[in-house]
This record gives structure tokens, sequence and C-alpha cells, in this order.
């Protein structure tokens, strides 16, 4: 029970008990019988007790302003889930999904502080949702959860051209920001596939990474500057800088917690000049393990090359069939126009692809063609999992994105392709953010089952066995998608046992009453039944 201090219409002072009872609250009033909020309350008694039960949603209805808080079932339905192939898939096929109570749609910093504190209050679990296109069931409703969706909060603020930065605020969409960034000549340079569809709290709270992070860095790498609110209610904010020594970096820990530490709501990123076009290098080669090798050289060749990529023969043909591609990896390198001394970067990226084994040059239409289409994955993955079914019923897509210094690229490439290749109908891979260190690897994979239910099995068995060999090859299981729901139970492969100790002690200490995103990245969610959202049942009451 709390007890507030409050003020009758006469303006004398009373004390007003307020218990939280399981998802609702109850106000108790103490009333005199001539009070005139009461008129007719108990006349000719003593003052007496008048009860009023308000749900906790009507509690952070009132606490928010008008049309904050929706309940419509189209609003629940739609925020019910991410773009996670599993999600979708069970969507498409008609499961009772887990539905939350309510959307909130703050405004400000300040509204999602009331929301969390009302949470917390209420232990009523919270999900935020950027653009919901994250692919591991990140922003996933638990049932009976509130879902914080960011998408009013979408203003881009000044541009500081001196420092060359941005301020915005978390919902704000990537290809927003780009728009509003091309009139002042600049770029973010964070191009992630999805840009239309995610947004910049999403970008810093999945770990990011854009097609061009060779050149101009992960989301981290632009990341100089965040507002967040923690779960109590209490406002964080890391004032924008290019580096600091002061403590652990508190970015850094916001950095891939996926929603469940607090919730960003400002960030300012650094921007570099736009490039105002595109020159491109191709090559062939016989072999991933040639392929492989000259991309490292050219990474560390240093020639400014923004885009450096490479495909597995399969991935080649899917990606330039319609150049008539002749078959056999492809090596890209992709270079702003205008840098100086372009010409002897692009020598020097050409000299590391011939060295290595490249079979002969392809010509800048590779690039050109791979810049044009970039994006279209998006529509075909949702062709391929929404209401078109386009490959049918049975047939899903999914992508694996993992990481390994390139001493372990080839046997991450081979034993990862292998363990989904016992699942999957069609394997890809391709290598597209690159370190001098190591590499990304990013594997696309088709599987067919005579029906939907034999396809969840066999999708569930390729994940298993692959996130398995990655960890025993010493890969990481993910680069840039995060860990959401589907990769929880292999977390500890990749942390070890004192690594999820860590995760979890820190985020009990932020995070007490446990209403943050409770079931994403859960190390205690290693059951093979949390692949199953039908099992999950809210942990915290529906308000
Ligand atoms: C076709 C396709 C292509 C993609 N390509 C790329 C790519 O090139 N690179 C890449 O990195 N990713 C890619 N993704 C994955 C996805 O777009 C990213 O993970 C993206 O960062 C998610 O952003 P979002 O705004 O959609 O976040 P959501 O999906 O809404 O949320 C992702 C996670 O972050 C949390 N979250 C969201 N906003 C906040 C916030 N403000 N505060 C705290 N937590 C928050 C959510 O709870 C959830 O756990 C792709 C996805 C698809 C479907």
């Amino acid at each position: 029970m709390t007890l507030i201090q409050g003020y009758d219409a006469r303006g004398q002072s009373r004390v007003i008990p307020v218990l939280t009872l399981t998802g609702a609250s109850l106000d108790v009033h103490t009333e005199d019988a001539d009070d005139p909020l009461t008129p007719g309350g108990c006349p000719g008694l003593p003052p007496c007790v008048t009860i009023r039960v308000v749900s906790a949603l009507d509690l952070l209805v009132s606490r928010l302003p008008d049309g904050a808080v929706r309940t419509d079932a189209e609003t629940l339905r739609e925020r019910a889930i991410d773009s996670w192939t599993l999600a979708l898939l069970r969507r498409v096929r008609g499961d009772e999904l887990p539905a939350p109570a309510a959307v909130v749609f703050p405004a400000s910093t300040e509204e999602v502080a009331t929301v969390l504190a009302w949470a917390s209050e209420t232990a009523t679990a919270v999900i935020p949702r950027g653009g919901g296109s994250g692919v591991c069931g990140g922003a996933e409703a638990d049932a009976g959860s509130v879902v914080l969706d960011l998408a009013r909060m979408n203003k881009i603020g000044q541009v500081d051209a001196v420092s060359q930065t941005v301020n915005v605020q978390a919902g704000v969409r990537g290809d927003q920001l780009e728009d509003a960034l091309a009139g002042h000549g600049l770029t973010t340079g964070h191009y992630p596939q999805s840009i239309a569809m995610s947004t910049v709290g999403g970008w810093i709270a999945a770990s990011s990474a854009g097609q061009a992070s060779t050149g101009f860095g992960a989301i981290e790498d632009v990341l100089l500057g965040l507002t967040a609110v923690l779960p109590q209610g209490e406002i964080l904010r890391c004032q924008p800088v290019p580096r600091s020594a002061a403590g652990p970096d508190l970015r850094r820990l916001l950095v891939g917690s996926e929603g469940t530490l607090a919730v960003i709501t400002e960030a300012t990123l650094a921007c570099r000049a736009r490039p105002a076009a595109w020159e491109w290098l191709a090559f062939g080669f016989a072999t991933f393990s040639e392929l492989a090798k000259a991309l490292r050289e050219a990474v560390r060749a240093e020639t400014g090359a923004a885009v450096l990529r490479g495909y597995d023969e399969t991935d080649a043909q899917l990606g330039f069939g319609a150049l008539g591609h002749p078959g056999g990896c492809v090596g890209m390198a992709g270079f702003p126009a205008g840098l100086p001394g372009l010409d002897a970067r692009k020598q020097a990226v050409a000299e590391a692809m011939r060295k290595n084994g490249a079979s002969g040059e392809l010509g800048a239409r590779y690039g050109e063609h791979w810049w044009e289409h970039r994006n279209d994955a998006v529509r075909t993955y949702a062709q391929i999992m929404g209401p078109e079914r386009a490959f049918g019923s049975g047939m899903i897509v999914d992508t694996m994105e993992v990481a390994g210094l390139w001493s372990t690229v080839p046997r991450l490439y081979q034993d990862i392709r292998e363990a989904l290749a016992g699942h999957a109908q069609a394997v890809g891979c391709h290598l597209s953010h690159l370190y001098p260190s190591g590499s990304s690897l990013y594997f696309t994979f088709l599987i067919s089952g005579a029906d939907d239910q034999e396809a969840e099995a066999r999708y569930r068995a390729a994940w298993e066995a692959a996130a398995r060999s990655c960890a025993a090859t010493g890969g990481t299981i993910t680069h840039h998608h995060g860990v959401g729901r589907l990769k929880a139970r292999f977390l500890v492969d990749d942390l070890g046992e004192t690594g999820v100790s860590v995760l979890t002690r820190i985020k009990a200490a932020l995070d007490p009453a446990a209403i943050m995103n409770p079931q994403v990245m859960n190390p205690q969610v290693m059951n093979p039944q949390v692949m199953n959202p039908q099992v999950i049942t809210g942990r915290r009451d529906a308000p």
C-alpha cells in the first residue's frame, strides 16, 4: 500500500491510501459526508470510505495525453510480432499468437519515463518497438504486455555542421534520416538493407551494421551520445563526445541490449560527407577460400573502400544471375567517388584480388547492379513469408549472420554451410562486413517441408545444428541481428556461464521488477519450448 498526500476541493490536506493489487489499483478515499466531491456520499453518517477500482491500464491512460494508449484489435495484432521468420510463419498459418494488452505511443522522453515508472509499479512487461524489422523475435509481445512503440518519436533535430553530427529521436526511420541529411551534403553511412523499415533506436538496441560498414563503421562507431529511460523511470543522458574514458562506456552497454535494460529515446550520430556517387570493382574466383583470402588482403590494404563484399557460388548466382554471371564466386569493392588518389586505391584492391587467385575482372556493372538492387530482398522476404507465400506453403527462408577471425572463416563457412544444408533445400553465403582481423559470414537458407509444421521442425533443427557448429568453431552466433528469442538458448555457448551471469546481474540491478522485454536474451530461457510462442505465457499479470 502507498500513502499519497493529497488535497480536497476545499484545499484541506488528506492522506489517500492507494492499494496496488494484481493488475488493478484500488483508490481508497476517506470522505466527509458533505464533501462536494461526493455529493450524497454518506449523508448524516460519520466520515466514510468509498472504494473505486481502477485498472492498471486506466491508470496509465490517465497519466498520458489522449490517444497515446491504444487497445484496438488491429493495432494489437500489428504490434504482436516483428519480422522473425518463425513468427511470420505462425501468423500466416493462423496460429493464435500472444497479444499485448495495449500499445503505447509516447512522444517524448518524459512520456517514456511515465510509462516505465508505471510498468515498474504495476509489474507489467514492456516491449520496446522501433520499426519491427528485427529478425530474432526481439520485438515480439508477451501476452498481457505493453508494447512501447516509438513511432511518434520521429523528430530530427538540428545538424551541428561544425561537428558534423545530428541529434534524433529514437523512432526516426533510416530513410527519413538519410533524406534529411542529404540536404546538408551529409550521411551517417549506416545503410542496413532494412533502412526504410528500421529506426535509430532499433539500430542501437539490436547492434546493427549497415552495408557500407567496412568504410563507415557499424552503429557503435557512429553513436556519440544517447538518452535512455531506465526501467524505474530515471533518465540517463550520455553526452555526445567522440570518445570517453569516464568509466565503462554506458553507451556501449545499451548497444545490443534489445530493450532489456532501457528504452533509448534520443541519439546523437556522427556524420560524414555524403558520397556523390560510387565507383566499383568486381572479380571472379574459383573457390570460396581464395575469395576469403583476397578480401582479407584487400581490407588490410586500407584503401578506403567503404563496401567490400564476397559471394559464394550460390549467392553470386542469386545476386548476379540477371547479368549472365558465368558461375563461380564474386569479390566486389565500392569506393565513394572523388576520394583523393582513387585510381591508386582501386589499383591496390585489384592487386590484392589478383595476387590471391582472382580469375578475372567482372566489371563495374556488378557493383552498379548490386547498388541498385541492394534492398530488393526486403520485398522478396515479405513475398515469401507474408500472406502471398510466393514459394507456397511449406517453404520458408531465413538468414544467419555470424562472425569470426580470418583464421576461422574458412571452417566457419564449411561447417555452418554443412550444418544448414543437412536441413535446408538451399544455402548461400556472403561476406559483407570486413575487418583487418576477421569477417562476418551471412548465410541465407531456404527450408522446404511437406507442410508448414514440417518446415518449422526443419527450421528448428537447422538453427540448432548451425548455432552449435558456429560456437564449436569459435565464431559468434550473431554479428548484427542480435539474440532476441531465437538465439537466447545459444547465448551460453557464446559468452560462457560467467558471461551470461554478468548479463543477468546487470539486468537484475537495472530492472529489479524484470519488466523490460523479459523473454528476450533471457539466459533462463534455454528451453527449446521457447521456440514455440504458444507456450510462452506472460510472466506478468495483464494490466
Ligand atoms: C529484409 C531485412 C533486412 C535486414 N537487413 C539488415 C541489415 O542490413 N543490417 C542490420 O543490422 N539489420 C538488418 N535487419 C534486421 C533489422 O532491421 C535490424 O535489427 C534493425 O536494427 C531493427 O530495427 P527496428 O527499428 O526495426 O527495431 P525492432 O525490430 O522494432 O526492435 C529490435 C530490438 O530492439 C528493441 N528496441 C527497438 N527500439 C528500441 C528503443 N528505442 N529502445 C530500446 N530497445 C529498442 C526491441 O525491443 C527489439 O528487441 C534486416 C531485417 C530485414 C527484415
